[in-house]
């Protein structure tokens, strides 16, 4: 099968945009993931997945933490830095929960330590224990079709 069957396949499938971060020694680290999904309430569990080849991979198997941060519609810049998408460095200056590096303005900022790691195929599942969590209101940040969206609200439909 097509690389690109599949992935305009999935690409129809909209979804939130999350910048995952996590700290080292050396600062702080981000890469932008839309493979991120809740996974269960008790206990708390979310799961992001990692491609092989990021750089970022290697740093949540060091640092056996993560924060997810889920993007709002003003922040697609941010979304574009972590993908490594503009050409200029751009310096975040990031706050903290749970000791883990968080983006300011994000909808909600989700700090885990990684209680699992799956290796599929050619990506990493890193399942993450939630320690803290901060909500912030505002509007998501939307990835449809390998495009950057808004999200529309739909006409009240009349319900019995
Ligand atoms: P790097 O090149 O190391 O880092 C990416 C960029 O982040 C670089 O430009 C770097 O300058 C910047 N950066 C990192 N840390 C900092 C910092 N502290 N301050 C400032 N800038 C910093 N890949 C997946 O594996 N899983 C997914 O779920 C996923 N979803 C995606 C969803 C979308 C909408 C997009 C656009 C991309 C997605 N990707 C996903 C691809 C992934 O974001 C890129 O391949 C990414 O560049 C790989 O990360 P890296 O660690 O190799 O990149
Ligand atoms: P695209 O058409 O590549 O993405 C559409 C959908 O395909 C994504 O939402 C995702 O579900 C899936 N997908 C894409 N690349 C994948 C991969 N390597 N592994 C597993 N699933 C993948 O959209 P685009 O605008 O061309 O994406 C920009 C870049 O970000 C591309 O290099 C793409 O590979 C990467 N990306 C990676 C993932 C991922 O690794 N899970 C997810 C989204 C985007």
């Amino acid at each position: 099968m097509e690389d690109r069957l599949f992935r305009d396949a999935m690409g129809k499938f909209a979804t939130g945009v999350t910048v995952v971060t996590t700290k080292l020694e050396d600062g702080s680290h981000g890469m932008t993931a839309n493979a991120f999904m809740s996974v269960s309430l008790d206990p708390k569990l979310v799961v992001v997945s990692v491609g092989h080849k990021a750089r970022f991979l290697s740093k949540v198997q060091e640092s056996k933490k993560f924060a997810v941060n889920i993007l709002s519609a003003e922040q697609k810049e941010m979304s574009m830095v972590f993908a490594g998408q503009l050409k200029d460095e751009v310096e975040i200056n990031f706050e903290e929960l749970a000791g883990l590096p968080i983006l300011p303005g994000a909808l909600a900022q989700v700090s885990c330590e990684v209680v699992s790691e799956y290796v599929e195929g050619d990506h990493t599942l890193f399942i993450g224990k939630v320690l803290d969590i901060k909500l912030n209101d505002g509007e998501p940040l939307i990835f449809f079709a390998g495009k950057y969206r808004e999200l529309v609200e739909l006409e009240q439909v009349k319900t019995i």
